[in-house]
Parts: structure tokens; C-alpha cells; sequence
């Protein structure tokens, strides 16, 4: 018995992926900031690394508890490296926008389905992607306003958040 159509199991499944190729990503930039010899930096990273990993994770649960047939597709190798931080934080809200949207469509199919289940499991990443949005966007605008010469000035921001347990 499965509660989910061919459709959204493909879009759920899809999903997946983009939620493990988003933590994938981070890792990546992870490495890069620690590499920059930024370590606050790449510890933020690890960290929404292994969020993202739970994100899939919350996903390939649904799909199992729906009856559904769980297919993670191939994820496509992060970048590496970044001419600047502030493009590697570009990059990060780059892709919170745009699994926002995902989601956001996978919840107009459940809408359109009328599959009530469906959206009321997608509620909870509705209202996560405000925060991962705002977040990502803060942490951009705050290494552009420190300017790349002045990278310690974020570390030091990323010390005191850390220290409010944020
Ligand atoms: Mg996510």
C-alpha cells in the first residue's frame, strides 16, 4: 500500500537528492574555509552539512513510511574552491533559495494532488527554509560587510553567535 503518487515519489525522490547534494556542498565549503585558515567558518559549514543530511534523511523516512520506493539519484560533485569567501557565502544562499522553491513545488503538486499527508509532512521544511534563507542571507551580507581583508571580523561574529548557542 502506498499513500504517494508516481509523481511525487519522483519529486520526493528528487528531493533527496537535492537535500544530500546541498550537504555535500557544505562539506565542501567546509574544507575551503578551513583550508582559508577560517576554522569558525568551516565549523558553521560542517555543521549545516550535517543538517542537510538530516533533511534527506527526514525526506527518505516520509517515503518509506508512505509506502513509496526510496531512489536517490546521482549527486553532482560541490565546487572545491571559491575566489572569494564572500561568493562561497553567495553560493550557500544560492542554494537555500533554491531548495526553497523545490519544496515550495513539491507542496503545489501535494496541494494540486490533494495528498494531505504529503503536505503536512512539507510543512515543517516550509517554515525551516525561512530560517536557512535569512540565515544564509545574514551570514552573506555580514562577510560583505567585513570585506575580505577582514575575514578574522566574522570569525570573531561566528565566536559570539556560537557563545549564545545560535
Ligand atoms: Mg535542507
Amino acid at each position: 500500500m502506498t499513500l504517494i503518487s508516481g509523481p511525487m515519489q519522483d519529486a520526493l525522490n528528487a528531493q533527496i537528492g537535492m537535500e544530500f547534494s546541498a550537504s555535500l556542498k557544505y562539506d565542501a565549503m567546509a574544507a575551503y574555509f578551513e583550508a582559508e585558515a577560517l576554522p569558525l567558518l568551516a565549523r558553521h559549514f560542517f555543521k549545516q552539512a550535517t543538517e542537510e543530511r538530516a533533511h534527506a534523511h527526514r525526506f527518505l523516512r516520509y517515503v518509506l513510511d508512505a509506502g513509496g520506493r526510496v531512489q536517490i539519484p546521482a549527486i553532482p560533485a560541490p565546487p572545491h574552491t571559491y575566489p572569494t569567501a564572500a561568493e562561497a557565502a553567495q553560493a550557500a544562499l544560492d542554494s537555500e533559495v533554491a531548495v526553497t522553491k523545490s519544496i515550495h513545488a513539491i507542496m503545489d503538486l501535494a496541494i494540486t494532488e490533494r495528498d494531505h499527508a504529503t503536505v503536512a509532512m512539507l510543512q515543517w521544511f516550509v517554515t525551516e527554509q525561512v530560517e536557512e534563507v535569512s540565515s544564509a542571507d545574514q551570514l552573506l551580507r555580514i562577510i560583505q560587510r567585513a570585506g575580505d581583508k577582514n575575514m578574522l571580523l566574522v570569525e570573531d561574529y561566528l565566536a559570539d553567535t556560537a557563545k549564545d548557542g545560535n
